[in-house]
């Protein structure tokens, strides 16, 4: 299956149309083609829930309580992209939670894509010491020491959580919420920021007259097309670029393409061996982005999806490997915070393979050949190289 979900779409205004049958995420090529397709049917408006869910085809199941409901295309895209980065328990968590509480509305499925992490599913009951210990994994956030991790009483915890009746039933495993909350992180109108797939760069657009009041700043990712474009500031509220607080050089852009490599690659090696900290784009738009991406970091919560397997040692090699200091030995069980680049230099460089990601399509790790262990933790300065 090359989609999260295949939505059969019509038009409850005019009911003579065709359906249309769009599979989601859109790729960024595909975009523009789709939006031109439903324009042709009077649909696929930005602001608008302007779309009848006739059928849904989807590994979640769940969703089928979409069908009858109207829905904007680009919240079938976000969600089927927030879906699409899903590990196997999380995919239990969001079905379970879902079925759960009755939910039918795109804008709450989405925002139980925020949430479902903190619920406790159990699909198989056989392996009570495995169900528990998960279980004290999920109320600590998702991560906790090793040695406390493996001190945990993992039967007495299980029979604790299964004993307090507050289990519910459903097609996808016995849920336990542990107290979650479906909090708006998605208001209907501005979707939060979520770096998906291989975008080179966010952009926060806010009107240049700010934002009117419970309204949130939208995301632009580039690359991006020219309706994602266009549709992005609609969200906001504006019609252009000259109306949105960053102006972008959109010559500078579609010269990016034209680089001269090789140019550009000696100036980078020369900024290396400077051992700038900041390097200057060539470009007024690389400028632009570069300075913005220092003032405003990039939120996002990807760090969140690392954790470390059972295998890890505690040799500590991936805290010192960090660029950022971002990993700290809890009695010898390292702790990624949130201040993570996700550079992925401790997920390739760990002795062990230790370090993992949720939502990994491959265990593969790679360092480049001529680039050693000892070269990355001298620029992490965690060791001065001879
Ligand atoms: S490098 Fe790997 S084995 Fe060593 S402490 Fe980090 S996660 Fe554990
Ligand atoms: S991905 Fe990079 S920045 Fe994030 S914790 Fe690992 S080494 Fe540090």
């Amino acid at each position: 299956m090359s989609y999260v979900i295949q939505a059969v779409l019509s038009n409850p205004r005019r009911p003579e149309c065709d359906q249309i049958t769009i599979p989601f995420p859109i790729p960024v090529d595909q975009y523009d083609k789709t939006i031109e397709m439903l324009q042709a049917i009077d649909l696929g408006f930005s602001v608008n829930r302007d779309c009848t869910v006739d059928e849904v085809n989807s590994r979640y199941s769940v969703l089928n309580t979409l069908v009858g409901t109207l829905v904007n295309i680009d919240q079938l895209d976000y969600l089927a992209k927030r879906l699409d980065g899903f590990c196997a328990g999380e995919v239990s968590q969001f079905q379970a939670m879902a079925h759960k509480l009755g939910l039918s509305e795109i804008k709450d499925f989405i925002n139980l894509t925020y949430c479902c992490q903190q619920t406790t599913v159990i699909t198989d009951f056989s392996d009570l010491e495995q169900i528990g210990k998960d279980h004290t994994m999920t109320l600590n956030g998702g991560a906790m020491p090793i040695d406390q991790y493996q001190a945990v009483n993992g039967k007495e915890a299980a029979l604790q959580l299964i004993n307090g009746g507050r289990g519910v039933i459903t097609p996808y495993g016995v849920v336990y919420d542990n107290g979650m909350k479906l909090e708006p992180a998605y208001n209907g109108h501005q979707f939060p920021s979520y770096l998906y797939d291989h975008s080179l760069l966010v952009l926060e657009i806010t009107p240049k007259r700010g934002l009117v009041e419970g309204s949130n700043p939208e995301y632009l990712y580039l690359p991006a097309s020219e309706h994602q474009i266009e549709r992005t500031l609609l969200r906001v509220g504006i019609t252009t670029l000259h109306d949105a607080k960053i102006r972008i050089d959109w010559e500078q852009i579609a010269g990016v393409g034209r680089k001269r490599v090789d140019e550009h690659l000696a100036e980078i090696c020369a900024d290396i061996s400077m051992r700038r900290r900041f390097v200057e784009s060539p470009t007024v738009f690389g400028r632009l982005a570069g300075w913005w991406m220092r003032c405003f970091p990039l939120r996002s919560d990807a760090y969140r999806r690392f954790y470390v397997e059972d295998s890890c040692s505690g040799c500590g090699i991936c805290a010192r490997l960090c660029p950022v200091g971002n990993i700290v030995l809890l009695n010898g069980r390292p702790m990624i915070g949130e201040g993570c680049l996700i550079c992925g230099a401790c997920y390739h460089n760990c002795p062990s393979a230790a370090v993992r990601y949720n939502g990994e399509k491959s265990r593969v790790q790679y360092r480049h050949p001529g680039v050693s262990l000892v070269d990355i933790m001298s620029q992490s300065g965690s060791v001065e190289k001879e």
